[in-house]
């Protein structure tokens, strides 16, 4: 495939492209604008803002301005989400006013995409949107035509079969098996404290509402109650007669999956300090400090952070005791990203 490279030079790589990456994912934008994809591309890596995508496509050509082995900013996740450091991100041009070009264009893109499938052997499963990651109604024009429209023009690319588009534009659970949308009250006897399964797996008793669903993961619907996300779980995990939970279990899981706030953004990986960090009960310096702390040399396993007094805020359960733990580990800049970790992020 014919990619037109022009490269953002390495003496903005702090700003554009700050981590080094191993992409598990496409992420999926719309422009917002006319202009073609050289322009896109040449307006993006000659700024100083911290906003970077991979590649532009236009309806005559793809540029390339971030190498794929970089991170960039584009998924509004945040410095340390999966969007922004494992999503290889695609803008499609001429969203703004549409038409023929914007129809070339994601057509073009389409194939691209397909081709990154293959390049990399991933499905279509990896093909995300930037709207999976935070509540920005990215790619608008993409999600206006329909989304799973868009999933069957590249699938049509690979040459597989494809799913029928839904009714209503960019409905949230038309492929993959999702059964439920957001929204739906539900009682489920599984909760996995991350969607994809890698981490702690919970059996119990729970009701909630459907706050979330990422297609094609393995617990892809986020519970939540009262606002708070308590975990994640699966079609077969969800109860189709809502109840009332009950039994001693479901206090004592509760528990260990305490406290977690709204805010809070979950992301399993490791922590290196390179500084003495307290660690705190809650996500405050005001958090009460459990006279512990990790140093240099040391290595946290955290499930998720959030952003609070311009830190970034790392969180575990605490092995030892079942509670929720917190501790500082960066420092953010003034777009909110954690632009001086106090450490390394694996
Ligand atoms: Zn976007």
């Amino acid at each position: 495939m014919n990619i037109v490279k022009n490269l953002v030079s390495p003496s903005l790589y702090y700003c554009k492209c700050p981590y080094s990456m191993n992409p598990t994912r496409i992420v999926v934008h719309n422009t917002a604008n006319d202009a073609s994809a050289r322009n896109e591309i040449q307006y993006m890596i000659n700024n100083r803002n911290e906003v970077s995508y991979h590649y532009a496509v236009d309806d005559k050509e793809i540029v390339q301005g971030i190498p794929e082995n970089r991170n960039a900013w584009h998924a509004g996740d945040g410095g340390n989400g999966l969007g922004n450091r494992q999503g290889i991100a695609i803008e499609i041009c001429y969203s703004k006013s549409g038409g023929a070009r914007f129809d070339a264009a994601e057509a073009l893109a389409a194939k691209f995409i397909a081709y990154k499938l293959k390049e990399k052997g991933w499905g279509i499963a990896q093909v995300t949107k930037h709207q999976d990651y935070s509540n920005k109604y990215c790619p608008h024009r993409t999600l206006d035509k329909g989304w799973q429209r868009f999933l069957n023009m590249i699938q049509a690319e690979l040459g597989q079969t494809t799913q029928s588009s839904p009714s209503t534009p960019s409905a949230p659970n038309t492929s993959s098996g999702e059964k439920y949308s957001t929204g739906t009250p539900i009682c489920t006897n599984t909760l996995s404290v991350n969607c994809n399964g890698t981490g702690k797996v919970y059996t119990g008793d729970w009701s909630g509402t459907i706050g979330r669903v990422i297609k094609g993961a393995k617990y892809p619907y986020r519970v939540d109650r009262n606002g708070v996300a308590i975990g994640w779980t699966n079609n077969t995990g969800i109860d189709t007669d809502p109840h009332t939970p009950g039994g001693s279990q479901t206090q004592a899981v509760q528990t260990v999956l305490n406290s977690v706030p709204s805010d809070f953004i979950r992301e399993s990986a490791t922590f290196y300090p390179n500084i003495t960090l307290k660690i705190r009960k809650a996500p405050t310096e005001k958090g009460i400090d459990t006279g512990l702390y990790y140093s240099n040399g040391m290595s946290v396993r955290y499930d998720g952070y959030v952003k609070r007094e311009g830190f970034v805020w790392i969180s575990w359960i605490s092995a030892s005791t079942g509670e929720r733990r917190w501790m500082k580990a960066g420092v953010l800049n003034s777009k909110g990203y954690n632009t001086n970790p106090y450490g390394r992020f694996i």
